[in-house]
């Protein structure tokens, strides 16, 4: 294995080398005022990231399923009802998580490939007279599919059923690297991490909180101590944690945010697009198809693909992994075997990307699966340099 490759995983993604030297820290008092200084406009700049003036974020050290049980655990009692639809392994773990926090959860079973289907959340809520249903919770990107959802129609689902439950989304794989506006949605609580669109090490559970969420935390009777938003808002008001703080993690959050605004939020959204486009010319080109069912949901940050009938993905990552020193994702859940998965979040370019695809399709023909050697590269190379985004 050569730490020069990237990895084509969706999460925990390529870190620049940039990031790398900001977290090389030694020890420092977290109490001390240059902390404090350092703090307060991260949190501050997160907001843009989430695309909200209105809320709070919220930083705990953990990972985005911590976020989950936050979100939870904040604003929630034990039997309240929670409505979710399940279309791929990470939705799915979060009605596992609602499930034993003894949640009333209400699923919508969907096919994977799927996505939150706002006509259905509709329908569910119309249904729900006497507003038993406190929360929503929607995975904006199913990382296991390659499947966007569309949080501006599950906001118009709530609307026009005239619904006051909370909304909450996972934007884990999607946050920093595809459009998230949580005011507009009106997005109550965002749950993402720090090892993906921030390009970090995994260790950061980022969420953004509104105010409703804020409030709904008052009579929310579910245990909470290590996530309580409370204790964590009360101490971030003096610029401090209410324990020892990743400080490490923070300062890289710093610069990765500077990175990000540098580049410009819509020019890094525009990069995903393109290189992920890239990856479904080739995909399109092996003649093999996305688990995505229609083009629409198309992820720009991760591409699940099936492999053809007769053939086991799992041998193929593993193939790419032992022979050219790549990862790729597997597939996951009912996925496994049948797909694999090419992370393209973070920080990458075409050149990474075109590497990777280079990669595969030789463990690809490798293992004789019937596709040109050369075809999905050529194809991703052609698109590429008919949208290039000239350096100078
Ligand atoms: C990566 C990811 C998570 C978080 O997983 P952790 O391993 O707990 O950080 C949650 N949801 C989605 C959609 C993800 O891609």
């Amino acid at each position: 294995m050569s730490d020069q490759n990237p990895v084509f995983i969706p999460g925990p993604t390529n870190i620049p080398d940039r990031l790398r030297n900001a977290m090389h820290l030694q020890t420092r008092d977290h109490r001390a005022p240059d902390f404090v200084e350092t703090f307060a406009p991260v949190l501050h700049d997160c907001k843009r990231v989430f695309g909200t003036d209105n809320g709070k974020v919220i930083i705990f050290p953990s990972t985005g399923t911590g976020g989950w049980e936050a979100a939870i655990c904040n604003t929630l009692s034990p039997g309240d009802k929670v409505l979710i639809a399940r279309y791929g392994m990470f939705s799915h773990r979060w009605i596992d998580l609602c499930e034993r926090h003894k949640l009333d959860v209400q699923i919508i079973e969907c096919a994977w490939g799927n996505g939150a289907p706002a006509e259905k959340f509709a329908d569910a809520l119309r249904a729900d007279q006497y507003n038993e249903i406190k929360a929503v919770l929607v995975t904006h990107n199913e990382t296991a599919t390659g499947v966007r959802s569309d949080i501006g129609a599950i906001r118009n689902a709530m609307d026009s059923a005239n619904h006051s439950a909370l909304l909450f989304v996972d934007c884990v794989s999607s946050l920093a690297s595809m459009p998230f506006e949580m005011d507009k949605w009106e997005v109550d609580i965002a749950v993402s991490g720090s090892q993906k669109g921030f390009m970090l090490t995994t260790g950061l559970a980022i969420l953004g909180v509104s105010q409703k969420a804020i409030t709904a935390m008052e009579t929310a009777q579910l245990p909470r101590t290590f996530f309580d938003f409370q204790d964590m808002l009360a101490a971030n008001e003096n610029g401090g944690f209410p324990y020892t703080p990743p400080l490490q993690l923070i300062f890289g959050l710093k610069e990765s945010l500077a990175m990000l605004f540098e580049e410009g939020l819509d020019n890094v959204y525009a990069r995903h697009h393109r290189l992920a486009e890239g990856v479904r010319q080739a995909v399109n080109a092996w003649g093999l198809r996305l688990c995505a069912n229609s083009p629409e949901l198309n992820s720009d940050t991760v591409s699940a693909i099936y492999v053809p009938e007769g053939f086991d993905s799992n041998q193929l990552t593993e193939h790419a992994f032992n022979t050219y020193g790549v990862s790729f994702g597997i597939g996951l859940g009912e996925m496994n075997g049948k797909a694999f998965r090419i992370g393209h979040l973070g920080s990458l370019t075409d050149v990474m990307v075109l590497s990777g695809l280079a990669s595969i399709e030789m463990a690809m023909a490798d293992l004789d699966y019937p596709v040109t050697l050369g075809s999905g590269v050529r194809a991703a190379q052609e698109y590429y340099r008919t949208t290039a985004r000239k350096f100078r």
